[in-house]
C-alpha cells in the first residue's frame, strides 16, 4: 500500500514518534478520513507546531497520540515505547506523562471544584494525602501566575479565560509530565491574552523541561513557539521542518497559500495575498492522488494519480508535493510583499 512517505523520521531517540498513523471514524454515509497515514516525531525538549485550516485532523491527531481516540493503524512510540495497543490501566500510567490542553479552557475545568482542587486532582488520582496536595497546588499555582491564595478558592465560573487556562495548565503540569501536547490553547482567548498564555508556556517549557506538540491555525503563534512545524492538510503531512526554513522558503504550495492568508497587519507575521480559495473538500470522500490538487495553484495531471511522498527539499525540510516550490518564493519585495510569484521547480 503506498503511504505518505516516512523520510522525515530522525532517529530512535524521539519521545515521541508516529508512524503511519491513520484515524477513521464510521459515518452514515461512509468513512470520515480524519488522519490519513501520518508520520512524525519530536525529540526530547523539541516543540512541534501543528498547523492547517480548521478540520485538517490536528486534534484527532493529538487525541490519537494519548489515545482518547481509537487509532484505526499505525504506531505510537513514546519513549521507546509502544503505545498503539497499550492496555487501559497502562494508558492510565502513561497520561501522566502526557498531559494534554484545550482549547475551551473554562469548559475543561469540572464547574464544582475549586481551582486548589482542580489542580491537584491527577495528584488526587495517585493517592497523595491532602497536605502535599495543597503544597504542590500552591506552588503550581504560583509558577501559573495565580499564586498568593486568592485564586485557590475560587471556582471556574468565577475565573476569566485566560485565568481558566492557566489553571488547564497548572493541572497538567503538577504532575510532572515530560510530554505536553496544547490543542489551541489560544484559540478561545481575546489577542491581549494570548501572548501572556504563550509567554507562560514558553517559560513553562523551561522549568518544567518539557517536550511540547503545539496545534494552532494562527501560523504567527506557532512560528513563535516550534522549533520545527508539522502543515496538515485533509488529514495528511504536506510539509515538515525546522520552523524559520519553512516560514522563510514554504516549498508545498498550502504552505505558501496559509502564510500567504496571514493579513498585513504585523509584517514580521506573513504577507496578504491571494486568500486560499474553497474550503477543504469532505474527509469522506477526499480528492485522489494528492488531496490539495483542486485548491493548488502548481496543479499539474500526474496530481490527480499520483500521491506525492515526503522527500527532502532543502536541508531538514520535507515537502509532499510533485512540484515543491523554489526557494526564492517568499523573498520580499520593496512594498513589503512577496516579490516571487509563486514559481514550481521546474
Ligand atoms: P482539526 O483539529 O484540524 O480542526 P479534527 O481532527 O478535529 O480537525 O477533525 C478532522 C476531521 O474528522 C473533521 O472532518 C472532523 O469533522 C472529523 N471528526 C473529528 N472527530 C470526529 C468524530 N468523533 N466523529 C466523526 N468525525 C469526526
Ligand atoms: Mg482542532
Amino acid at each position: 500500500m503506498a503511504g505518505s512517505g516516512t523520510a522525515h523520521l530522525r532517529g530512535p531517540e524521539a519521545l515521541l514518534r508516529v508512524e503511519s498513523l491513520v484515524v477513521e471514524y464510521p459515518a452514515k454515509s461512509g468513512v470520515v478520513q480524519a488522519v490519513s497515514d501520518i508520520s512524525f516525531d519530536v525529540l526530547p525538549g523539541e516543540t512541534l507546531g501543528i498547523v492547517g485550516e480548521s478540520g485538517c485532523g490536528k486534534s484527532t491527531t493529538g487525541r490519537a497520540v494519548l489515545r482518547l481516540d481509537r487509532v484505526t493503524s499505525g504506531r505510537i512510540e513514546f519513549n521507546g515505547e509502544s503505545i498503539g495497543d497499550a492496555s487501559e490501566s497502562r494508558m492510565r500510567t502513561l497520561r501522566r506523562d502526557m498531559q494534554m490542553i484545550f482549547q475551551d479552557p473554562v469548559g475543561s475545568l469540572n464547574p464544582r471544584r475549586t481551582v486548589r482542587d482542580i489542580v491537584a486532582e491527577g495528584l488526587a488520582i495517585e493517592g497523595k494525602p491532602t497536605a502535599e496536595r495543597d503544597a504542590t497546588s500552591s506552588a503550581v499555582l504560583g509558577q501559573v501566575g495565580l499564586g498568593g491564595e486568592r485564586f485557590a478558592g475560587m471556582l471556574p465560573r468565577q475565573l476569566s479565560g485566560g485565568q481558566a487556562q492557566r489553571v488547564a495548565i497548572g493541572r497538567a503540569l503538577a504532575v510532572k509530565p515530560t510530554l505536553l501536547i496544547c490543542d489551541e490553547p489560544v484559540s478561545a482567548l481575546d489577542v491581549s491574552v494570548q501572548a501572556q498564555i504563550i509567554n507562560l508556556l514558553e517559560k513553562l517549557k523551561a522549568e518544567f523541561d518539557l517536550t511540547v506538540v503545539f496545534i494552532a491555525h494562527d501560523l504567527g503563534v506557532v512560528r513563535a513557539v516550534s522549533d520545527n512545524v508539522m502543515v496538515m492538510y485533509l488529514g495528511k503531512v504536506c510539509e515538515f521542518g525546522d520552523s524559520a526554513q519553512v516560514y522563510e522558503n514554504p516549498a508545498h504550495p498550502y504552505t505558501r497559500a496559509l502564510l500567504d492568508s496571514v493579513p498585513l497587519t504585523d509584517p514580521d507575521k506573513g504577507f496578504e495575498g491571494p486568500a486560499l480559495e474553497g474550503d477543504v473538500p469532505s474527509p469522506l470522500n477526499p480528492p485522489s492522488g494528492c488531496r490539495f490538487r483542486n485548491r493548488c495553484p502548481s496543479v499539474q495531471d500526474v496530481c490527480a494519480t499520483e500521491e506525492p511522498m515526503m522527500r527532502e527539499v532543502g536541508s531538514g525540510q520535507f515537502a509532499a508535493c510533485h512540484f515543491p516550490l523554489k526557494n526564492i518564493a517568499r523573498k520580499l519585495g520593496a512594498d513589503g510583499r512577496s516579490a516571487v510569484p509563486t514559481a514550481p521547480v521546474s
